[in-house]
C-alpha cells in the first residue's frame, strides 16, 4: 500500500463530556468512493470537522505522514485535504472563474499567481472542464443552479489540488439528473484521489459507493460494500429501522 491514504485511529471528540466521536478507526484508500452514512447525530460531520482541524480531537488522523490533529486548519488545506459543507460556500458576486482563481491562490505562491494573471491558468481550465462549467466561466456564481454551485465547490477543491476530498451531502436538493452527473464527476475525480462523502440519499450511495462506513452514536457500526452493510442486522436495526 502506498502512503496515499487517510488513516484514522482511536479518534475521539468530546463536547462538554459528551462523546460525539468515540474511538473511530478508519482507513480511507485512494481510488475508491467512500460513503459515510448513519442516522442524524451519529457523528459524521464531527468526524470530518476533526480531520480538518475545526474541532479538537484525540487519537490519530494521518495523511502522508502528517499528523492532522496537530496541524492548523489552513495547513491541512495545503497538505491536500479539502472539504465542502452542506450549503455551498461560493462567492456569489464573483464569476465562476474568479471563484476558482481565488481558491487556487490558497495554494500557490504570489509569483505563480502573478504569472497566472496573463491568462487563465491551465489548472483552472482543467477544473472548469472537469466540473462542466466551462461555458459559464464568466457568469456570477450567484446565478448558478443549485447543482452547479456544488460542482463549483468541487472545482475549488480541484484547483487547491486536494488529494483528499471530504464532501458533506453534495447531492442534497439536487434533481435526479444532477445527482447522476455528480456521481459520474466523483467517479472521474475519485480515480486519483481519496473521496469521502457524507450522504443520506441511499439511492445515491447504492449507485456509487465502493465502500460504505456506517456510523452510530459516535462509533463505526459496520463497514463494507453496499450489499454487505445492507445485509448486516445491526445496520438494519439502528439505521434502516427494521
Ligand atoms: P451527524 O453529522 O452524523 O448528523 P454530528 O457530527 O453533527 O452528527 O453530531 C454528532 C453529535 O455531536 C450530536 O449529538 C450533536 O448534537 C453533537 N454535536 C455536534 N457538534 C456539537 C457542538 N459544537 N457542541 C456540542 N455538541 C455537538
Amino acid at each position: 500500500m502506498n502512503d496515499d491514504y487517510l488513516e484514522i485511529r482511536g479518534l475521539s471528540v468530546e463536547f462538554d463530556g459528551f462523546k460525539a466521536i468515540d474511538g473511530v478507526d478508519l482507513t480511507l484508500l485512494q481510488g475508491r468512493l467512500h460513503f459515510l452514512i448513519g442516522p442524524n447525530g451519529a457523528g459524521k460531520t464531527t468526524l470530518v470537522d476533526a480531520v480538518t482541524g475545526l474541532v479538537p480531537a484525540t487519537g490519530l488522523a494521518r495523511y502522508r505522514h502528517r499528523d492532522l490533529l496537530h496541524t492548523k486548519s489552513h495547513r491541512i488545506v495545503r497538505a491536500g485535504i479539502g472539504r465542502t459543507f452542506q450549503t455551498a460556500t461560493v462567492f456569489e458576486g464573483l464569476s465562476v472563474l474568479q471563484n476558482l482563481d481565488i481558491a487556487g491562490g490558497v495554494h500557490r505562491s504570489a509569483w505563480r499567481m502573478a504569472l497566472a494573471r496573463r491568462g487563465t491558468p491551465s489548472y483552472v481550465e482543467e477544473a472548469l472542464e472537469t466540473i462542466g462549467l466551462a461555458d459559464l466561466r464568466d457568469k456570477p456564481a450567484g446565478v448558478l443552479a443549485h447543482g452547479q454551485k456544488q460542482w463549483l465547490e468541487i472545482g475549488m477543491l480541484l484547483v487547491q489540488d486536494a488529494r483528499v476530498m471530504l464532501l458533506d451531502e453534495p447531492v442534497a436538493g439536487m434533481s435526479a439528473e444532477e445527482r447522476a452527473e455528480t456521481g459520474e464527476l466523483l467517479r472521474r475525480i475519485g480515480r486519483e484521489r481519496t473521496i469521502v462523502v457524507i450522504e443520506h440519499d441511499m439511492e445515491f450511495v447504492r449507485s456509487y459507493a465502493d465502500v460504505v462506513t456506517v456510523m452510530h452514536a459516535g462509533k463505526v457500526l459496520a463497514e463494507g460494500t453496499v450489499a454487505e452493510i445492507q445485509a448486516d442486522p445491526r445496520v438494519q436495526e439502528v439505521y434502516l429501522g427494521r
